[in-house]
Parts: C-alpha cells; structure tokens; sequence
C-alpha cells in the first residue's frame, strides 16, 4: 500500500499538464490560462 502525495495535486491540466491541489486553483487556472470553463458543480 503506497501513497504518493494523494493529498496534493489531484488536478491536472490537460492542456499544459500543470496539477493543482485545489479544485478552485485548478479551475481558476483554466479560466486565466485556457479560456475554458469546467463543467463542476458550483456550491
Ligand atoms: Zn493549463
């Protein structure tokens, strides 16, 4: 049973492969770096 970092970096950019810890900076990053809206759930 091995866990690398499973906690950090669960998204990942498909575009430019970048990965962030965080839905929000992932989705941020999209917005600002891609012009692309993800299709998430908003709470
Ligand atoms: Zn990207």
């Amino acid at each position: 049973m091995q866990e690398e970092d499973s906690e950090e970096q669960k998204f990942k950019c498909s575009v430019c492969r970048m990965t962030f810890a965080t839905r929000a900076e992932y989705e941020k990053h999209m917005r600002e770096k891609h012009n692309m809206k993800l299709p998430t759930e908003e709470s």
